[in-house]
This record gives C-alpha cells, structure tokens and sequence, in this order.
C-alpha cells in the first residue's frame, strides 16, 4: 500500500487498484494498492471523496493499511480513479499547519506543551499545560502571521535514530521506529504524521479566537485561512450593522454599546421610581380599609403585582388580593395579611381556580387560571 500524500500532500486524484472489498457496518471496506486519501490521525480528521463514482465516507488506519469505506461494492481487481474533496483537504493542511506554528511558538516563548488538540467543522481547539492571558494570546497571533507572511518553505524530515537524539522537537508521545519530523523553520520543529502546506503563505491568516481555563492551563480557539476570513468578514458585517443602529464610528462601537447601556439603567432605576410612587398612590386610597381588598390592575409583571400587595397590606389590616393578566393567559396573583396565614385559602384557591404558587403564610405569590368572575365568586364569602 504506497500512502501518495506522503510523497505529496498536493496529490488530488490518482490511479489505483482494489486489493481487498468486504461488507461493512455501512458500506463496503475497500483497501487499493496505493491511496492519496489521508486516514484520520494525529489529530487530522480524514479525507473525503469519491472513487470512480462511489462515494468515500470514512478513511482509517488498519495496522499498515489504510481502509477506505464507500457506499457501494468494488470488486477485487476494480482499476478505480481516486478524487480527494480537495476543498475538505486543504482547509485541513491549513488548519493544521497553522496549529503547528502556534503551538511551536508558545512551547518557544513559555515552555508550554500542546496536551489535547480538536479539529472542529467551525473551530480548532488547542489545550496547553500552562497559563495564557489575553494580552500575551495577542501577541502570539501578531508574530505567527508576521511569521507566515515570510512564505517560509515547510520541511519534511525522516532522521536517523541518532539524529533524532540530536533533534529538539515537540512530540505528544514516545515514538517508535521511523520518525517523520515537520519542520517550520524559525517556527515549529514536531513529530507528525498529519498533512500539511508546503509554504506557510497558504495558511493565509492567522485568528486566535479565545482563551479560556481549561484543567490545568488554557484552551486556545483559533481559525485560519478561509475560516478566518470569513470569521472576519462576518464580524465587520455585524460591527458595521450596530454601527448603523447607533450612528457610531466603526472602531467605537463599544463605548456606544456602553453609553446605551448605561441610559438603559438610569431608565430603569427612574421607572422602578415613578411605579414605586404610583403604587404608593393606589394603597393610600385604600388607606384604613380593614375589610379585605381585591385588585385587577392590568399589565403589571408579577415583581409589581408583589410589591403592590406588599404596599397595601402596609396601610391595612385585612386581606389583600392583587391580580394582573387576563383570561385567556390567566393571572399572575399576590395574595398578603398583615400577620395573618392564608396557607389554607392559598391552597383552596389554587385547588378552585386552577392555580400554582405558595410562599409564607402571611404572603403568597404564584398565578391561576380562571375567569375574572370566578376570582371575584371566590373571594366573595373570604
Ligand atoms: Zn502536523
């Protein structure tokens, strides 16, 4: 099995021969006398194509083998010319080699290892043994595009053992046998089986997204080339739209954002004033009114329909019952007695008017669903 994107990582189709088909969970299991398709490994998802027109789903590693898993049968034999989903592939290597130079730089600049690495259809995840912040994150992304717009030429290195002895190089775990070494030069120097650029200019660019704790040191999201352009140019697009919305200058949208926020608070600090003062109003009309009270006041939020009760019950003696909402919603309630205990009336009243709430036994919120007239019936013999 002569593994083609070894001897390039460029290869987008080829010729080969089936050497073995056999029934699959799904599909059939092809192996071919030679392959351009990356199996998944090292971190690398795996390729996707087609051979003639069968379509490839899935490739793995099989001991030296590399097993292609298609949705229909190829027969023993089968010449197949073999198509990679070259767009997959690419944004793959690039990917890849970018994680590569990012986690070189940081192991060169704070001695971190990369432990844990994730190629997601939207994001790359890259965990580190060591503690990162946000400043530091900004100037990592600043040298490793300075770095890659230099267009170095990416090397591909099989030391002989003693070599390797003399090689310092990042590696994830104890490795055997022939050793396949990635080098970006000034960059990153690692042990890698993935597929990668051959120039660091393809990556193109370079954005690292967040950093957050994870474990014991960070976890890196980072995108580049074609997913960071296009995370880009959608965020200009959203930041040009608030832009719009507030009349502010691109590059002070957030002081904006602020400014608004801070209104919106002095608003909602005057609001909770003027309903405090009119809920004020509404109890001093009822002031000295010892026989029981029973409200409808139309949208209030159930915070209102508390504080209303509260109010009342301040300046009277006997039951208070405050209701907001309407029929075919049902009401929102606050039912209150100075000193009293309504825990039996709470619960025949949700028992009557189909309602849920509790609370203390002198003050009970919760909400019912009843017809007005059935609330007023309710309360008429209370
Ligand atoms: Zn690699």
């Amino acid at each position: 099995m002569e593994k083609l994107y070894y001897k390039s990582a460029y290869i987008k189709e080829f010729d080969a021969e089936v050497t073995s088909c056999e029934k699959a969970e799904k599909g059939f299991a092809v192996t071919l006398d030679k392959t351009a398709f990356y199996p998944e490994g090292g971190g690398q998802p795996c390729d996707k194509g087609k051979l003639n027109d069968i379509s490839v789903y899935d490739v793995q590693e099989k001991g030296e083998d590399v097993v292609h898993y298609v949705t229909r049968e190829i027969p023993v034999g089968t010449s197949v010319h073999g198509v990679i989903d070259w767009e997959r592939r690419f944004d793959l290597m690039v990917q890849h080699s970018g994680e590569h130079i990012v986690s070189g730089f940081i192991n060169a600049r704070f001695g971190y290892n990369n432990v844990g690495f994730h190629m997601g259809a939207d994001m790359i995840t890259v965990d580190l043994d060591g503690d990162i912040i946000k400043e530091q994150l900004k100037e990592i992304e600043a040298d490793v595009n300075s770095y890659i717009w230099q267009n170095r030429r990416v090397e591909v290195l099989y030391p002989t053992a003693e070599e390797l002895k003399a090689l310092k190089y990042r590696s994830k775990k104890e490795l055997e046998g022939e050793v396949r070494i990635i080098r970006f030069p000034d960059g990153d120097t690692c042990a890698c089986c993935g597929t990668h650029v051959d120039t660091t200019a393809e990556i193109g660019l370079v954005k690292l997204i967040s950093v957050q704790k994870f474990h014991e040191g960070v976890r890196i999201e980072m995108i580049c080339g074609k997913r960071a352009y296009e995370y880009c140019a959608k965020a200009v697009e959203e930041n040009s739209a608030i832009s719009n919305l507030l009349s502010a200058k691109v590059f002070e949208t957030s002081a904006a954002v602020e400014r608004l926020l801070s209104e919106n608070q002095q608003l909602k600090i005057k609001l909770s004033e003027s309903e405090n003062n009119m809920l004020d109003m509404i109890a001093e009309n009822y002031v000295g009114i010892s026989d029981k009270i029973v409200l409808n006041k139309k949208n209030l939020t159930p915070d209102t329909v508390r504080k209303l009760a509260a109010a009342l019950i301040e300046q009277n003696s006997g039951l208070v019952a405050v209701f907001s909402g309407d029929e075919e919603n049902g009401y929102k309630y606050a039912v209150a007695q100075k000193d009293g205990d309504l825990k039996q009336l709470v619960k025949d009243m949700n028992g009557a008017l189909n309602g849920r709430g509790c609370g203390k036994p002198f003050f009970a919120q919760g909400s019912v669903n009843a017809k007005w007239v059935e609330i007023e019936n309710f309360f008429s013999d209370k």
